[in-house]
């Protein structure tokens, strides 16, 4: 895979970091107070998380990352919008994260939501259901797949960065950035890398 070499590293940290989660042997460090104390002027995150805000998936636990590991972004079904779109930004351009992490999930109550109302926008919800219809649009086997359409929604949202983000379009050209498309199964608590065709991508083929 064509990764650059630091975010690269930053990837197959956490994956590995997730495979401890996975395994019980979660041994994060930097999780006390001293951490907090030490980082309290500044912060210098090794990656940016955007996630859903599903109780279930907490980034830290999963990666098995400590107090100032991951800047992370949480809103419902991951559905991006202008206000998530900056607060990824300021992560790229300002804390200069090497590594976007896009984080989709089984059993998402956003994926289910749209699939029951597809295609009509209901009077609740309308700016989440408006970022999910796409995915369906792309895929329509997403209609009966609520985790097939997290994963399609994953990459719908990569796409959406790259066309409404200079900021995170030229990193990613720079080479200074790397977006990776994950899923979280809740069966199992791994964390898939996706590639663009939605399969599976194994630690030792990164
Ligand atoms: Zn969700």
């Amino acid at each position: 895979m064509n990764i650059p070499n630091y975010s690269k590293e930053i990837l197959i940290k956490l994956l590995k970091g997730n495979e401890q989660f996975v395994n019980g042997k979660y041994e994060a460090k930097n999780i006390t107070i001293e951490t907090l104390k030490a980082l309290s002027h500044h912060q210098n995150p090794h990656a940016c998380v955007l996630s859903c805000s599903d109780s279930r998936v907490v980034p830290e636990l999963i990666f098995e990352a400590g107090i100032g590991e991951l800047f992370v972004v949480r809103i419902a079904g991951i559905t991006v919008g202008p206000n998530v779109m900056e607060s990824i930004e300021y992560a790229v351009k300002k804390l200069k994260v090497p590594l976007l992490i896009l984080l989709g999930h089984d059993n998402c109550g956003v994926m289910e939501y749209a699939q029951e109302n597809y295609p009509n926008i209901a009077d609740n919800f309308q700016g989440i259901l408006k970022c999910v219809y796409p995915a369906i649009e792309c895929d329509k086997n997403a209609l009966t797949s609520e985790n097939q359409l997290a994963k399609q929604h994953t990459l719908w949202a990569e796409e959406y960065i790259l066309n409404h983000s200079k900021i995170i379009k030229k990193a990613v050209e720079n080479k200074e950035l790397y977006i990776a498309k994950c899923h979280l199964s809740h069966e199992t608590g791994h964390v898939h890398l996706l590639n663009s065709n939605l399969e599976y991508i194994e630690i030792k083929d990164i």
